[in-house]
């Protein structure tokens, strides 16, 4: 049989020369080792040495101390790109949050330390030789995902590995191994005590890079994640929405994470979304981008009248209209609803915001100041106020000049009638 091909970036071999030559032993290991023998393109070249810190900092010119108290130095090298290299570690305490590490002389302390068979093989780029302690070349080969020792104790110290060994089974289309599975099972209650930033992290690898991310929401939901981290979503499991909305996210393309996130959240409740969203903790243009988009009303259909659409692209946000369209497109494309009918749709919303009607308060013709000039006192009717005049306009572009508006705002003085 033809070995693998290793072939990392020349920056991968400079550095292993560099640090070799001054007499640190220095390996390559996790990801890109693991992809290279799955027969997949390598992501990040991580590597790992004997050398200290210090070594590595005083070795390179170009470092970043990404993470010095773990061990971990970035080192910038002439192609631009940062390569991260850790000090052999070994665990010294862990508590299923946090664990307390320290140095060590030799490789297989730290591979020991690596959650699945699958990531503790490391690549020697000189030698070409493959330290493979725990046979994850096997594992890989068999289509087998299984913890690097006891399983429920490697859980136990740290729960984020339930996520991601449901993550990698998905991804490499690997059994768990029955006494893995067990354990990550009996885990799936305690992982409410993990970070937001984690949970969401792994929601979000999962939504960019896999093909079917449907595949890994079926193990999240047999091991039980789904029911402590996502509740709405097990909920709606249950419901006839489950097929297309799993449909749809695979049917969206990889690369778009918050996209795909949209179309997951897309048959819940408004609330449920919101919860969801503020659970996750993501960033407010974040949380509003996959709101809109999740939660926008029905695109109106190609025969809607020019108001309609415009009322339509000021409730969701104009800018929302490419996200909101393509998440309609993919659950259109999975059974929910005619693909030609949203193309057109999409197609007639566009013609219609690319006559730049106003849209929002900020269009209008006056703002507050005229307001005040007409002699109204700022307040909350101001509001009111904009808000009623931008419906009108929302009807009738046409009247967006100051002088019809103003006569307006005049009216509505004396009628007392700000309604729309
Ligand atoms: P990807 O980057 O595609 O998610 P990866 O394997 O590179 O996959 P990283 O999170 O980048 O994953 O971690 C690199 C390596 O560090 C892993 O391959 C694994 O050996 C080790 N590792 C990462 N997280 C953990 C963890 N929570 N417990 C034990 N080892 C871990
Ligand atoms: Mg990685």
């Amino acid at each position: 049989m033809k070995g693998p091909r290793f072939d990392p970036p020349s920056a991968v071999r400079w550095i292993v020369h560099t640090l070799e030559d001054a007499g640190h032993e220095t390996w390559t290991v996790g990801g890109a080792v693991r992809d290279v023998l799955a027969g997949r393109a390598a992501g990040d070249w991580d590597l790992t040495t004997r050398a200290r810190p210090a070594d590595v900092r005083r070795l390179f010119r170009r470092t970043v101390p990404v993470g010095i108290d773990h061990g971990t130095v970035g080192i910038l090298a002439r192609d631009g790109a940062m390569y991260e290299i850790t000090t052999f570690r070994k665990d010294v305490e862990t508590d299923g949050r946090h664990a307390v590490v320290s140095f060590s002389d030799r490789l297989i302390d730290d591979l020991a330390r690596r959650d699945f068979t699958i990531n503790a093989i490391a690549w020697h780029p000189i030698r070409n030789e493959i330290s493979d302690p725990y046979g994850g070349a096997k594992d890989l080969r068999a289509g087998v995902l299984r913890t690097v020792g006891t399983p429920s104790e490697r859980f136990s110290e740290d729960y984020l590995r339930v996520l991601r060994a449901l993550r990698f089974a998905s991804r490499y289309g690997l059994r768990i191994d029955p006494p893995t599975w067990t354990a990550a099972v009996a885990a799936a209650p305690h992982l409410s005590t993990l970070s937001a930033e984690r949970i969401r992290e792994e929601l979000l690898k999962i939504l960019d890079a896999d093909r079917r991310p449907s595949s890994a929401l079926d193990l999240y939901a047999a091991s039980g994640a789904m029911s402590v981290l996502y509740p709405e979503l097990d909920r709606l499991r249950s419901t006839e929405h489950w097929p297309v909305t799993t449909a749809s996210v695979d049917h969206l393309p990889p690369g778009r994470p918050l996209l795909r996130l949209a179309a997951l959240l897309h048959d819940l409740s408004p609330h449920e979304t919101a919860q969801v969203l503020v659970r996750l903790r993501l960033s407010n243009a974040q949380t509003d981008a996959v709101a809109h988009r999740a939660g926008a009303p029905p695109m109106p259909g190609p025969e809607a009248s020019d108001a309609d659409v415009r009322r339509w692209l000021a409730t969701v946000g104009p800018d929302h209209l490419p996200g909101v369209a393509r998440v309609a497109l993919a659950r259109a494309r999975v059974g929910a609803g005619d693909p030609e009918v949203v193309v057109a749709s999409w197609r007639r919303a566009r013609a219609v915001r690319a006559t730049r009607p106003p849209l929002v308060v900020g269009d209008l013709a006056i703002g507050g100041r005229d307001l005040i000039r007409l002699g109204l006192r700022p307040g909350p009717a101001f509001k009111e106020i904009l808000q009623a005049l931008l419906d009108r306009v929302l009807d009738d572009p046409r009247r967006n000049r100051p002088d019809e508006l103003e006569d307006e705002v005049r009216r509505m003085v004396e009628t007392g009638d700000f309604g729309g």
